[in-house]
């Protein structure tokens, strides 16, 4: 294996989803809803692999009716006025435009600073890209940007910031001021973002989803990154977008087309179709997933786990210290065989691992029946000792 790629193993999902089915626990480790997505678009899907017209190979940018919903979206919720010729790039998900950004932008020995904890996938691509990555750690208990620790971060190296909002695994969701002295720095330092936005649709109790690129100086420098797995429940679906200027797309479009070349093809317009769904669908899945962090927080809560309510994502992060353990990789271990749930330990999503130790995520993406289900394996579970 070549030097580049040493200590990525084996992703944390892989080895606990496995473990959660040779157990039969109830999986709240990786981040994939158990019920379907919008009706009428999954019969789109269908419909659009009948007509025998979108089976073979999709244009390498994406299909028209695709890349014009996506900017009709991004006009409809953000105000942003976005080119579907030149400014959209259809993706196989998020993944393949995060991977394609990074290859596209990153030459060997660039900086990177990305928040750690940090998605799967980002220190992978920065390796794979050449680059060196530099973390700014998401504390607890409240997972705030510490701005002095950004600014102090970025060096003559530094090429690109990689933000993700809101935030997964934490589910900060960082406001309007934090934004801003983001793209601030990005503006006088001459950075390029490349911003990870999947869960523009999911945030709580009042707080805005802001796209960087609606900052002043930033459409020019900003890689604009969704996907429609988790905006309609169809994370196998892998159909992701970039938005960015004609240049920007350009140059994720020259990797991109070696990656997969294309993707996707017949999901392609069932998503263009859900992209235009009325307010009430965006609204409803917000409102459904609220109530289910709700629920999942309370009972997490109700077994003496410190609980970090989000503000955004799927996901809410506890510290199992008060049940006294101390390493979320041994709890995690632990809990398949003892309590029949899974979860994933934060550490892994960090380079200071002293941070991440005793920081657990769950998944509240499942029906409500799972969840109050899995919060009642955990009492029994925990209970034995
Ligand atoms: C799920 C997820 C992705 C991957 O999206 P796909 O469209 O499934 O590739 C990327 N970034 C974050 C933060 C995610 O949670």
């Amino acid at each position: 294996m070549a030097a580049r790629l040493h200590g990525l193993g084996t992703t944390i999902f892989a080895e606990m989803s496995a473990l959660a089915v040779s157990t039969g626990s109830i999986n709240l480790g990786q981040g994939f809803p158990d019920t379907d997505g919008p009706a009428s678009m999954l019969e789109a899907a269908i419909a659009a692999i009948r007509s025998g017209e979108h089976n073979q190979y999709p244009p390498g940018i994406g299909i028209g009716a695709l890349r014009h919903a996506v900017a009709n979206h991004q006009s409809r919720f953000y105000g942003l006025d976005v080119d579907a010729d030149s400014e959209v790039l259809v993706t196989a998900g998020a993944t393949e435009a995060i991977a394609a950004a990074l290859l596209a932008l990153v030459e060997p020995g660039d900086e990177v600073i990305a928040l750690e904890p940090y998605y799967d996938s980002y220190a992978a691509c920065i390796a794979m890209a050449g680059g060196r990555r530099v973390p700014i750690t998401l504390c607890a208990p409240d997972f705030r940007l510490d701005l002095d620790a950004l600014r102090a971060a970025v060096t003559s190296r530094t090429k690109v910031l990689l933000i993700n909002t809101p935030h997964n695994p934490t589910g900060t969701v960082l406001t309007r001021d934090e934004l801003a002295a983001v793209a601030e720095l990005a503006c006088e330092r001459d950075l390029l973002v490349i911003t990870d936005e999947v869960y523009e649709h999911l945030t709580y109790d009042g707080a805005p989803h802001l796209p960087l690129a609606t900052f002043p100086g930033m459409r020019e420098r900003t890689v604009t990154i969704s996907s429609a797995g988790k905006t309609f429940a169809v994370t196998g679906w892998k159909i992701g977008w970039v938005c960015a200027t004609p240049d920007l797309v350009a140059a994720v479009r020259t990797a991109k087309q070696f990656l997969t070349y294309v993707s996707g093809g017949p999901f392609q317009p069932a998503v263009a179709e859900a992209l235009r769904l009325g307010d009430d669908y965006y609204l409803g899945l917000r409102a459904s997933l609220l109530a289910k962090r709700d629920l999942l927080c309370a009972g997490l809560a109700s077994l003496g786990l410190d609980v970090f309510a989000p503000q955004g994502t799927y996901f809410v992060t506890t510290d199992v210290r008060p049940l006294g353990y101390s390493d979320g990789v041994e709890f995690c271990r632990m809990l398949p065989a003892r309590c029949g749930v899974v979860a994933i330990p934060h550490e892994v999503f960090y380079d200071d691992k002293t941070a991440g130790r005793p920081l657990v995520r769950w998944a509240f993406c499942k029906q409500d029946e799972v969840l109050s289900e899995a919060v009642e394996r955990l009492r029994a579970g925990l209970a034995r000792s």
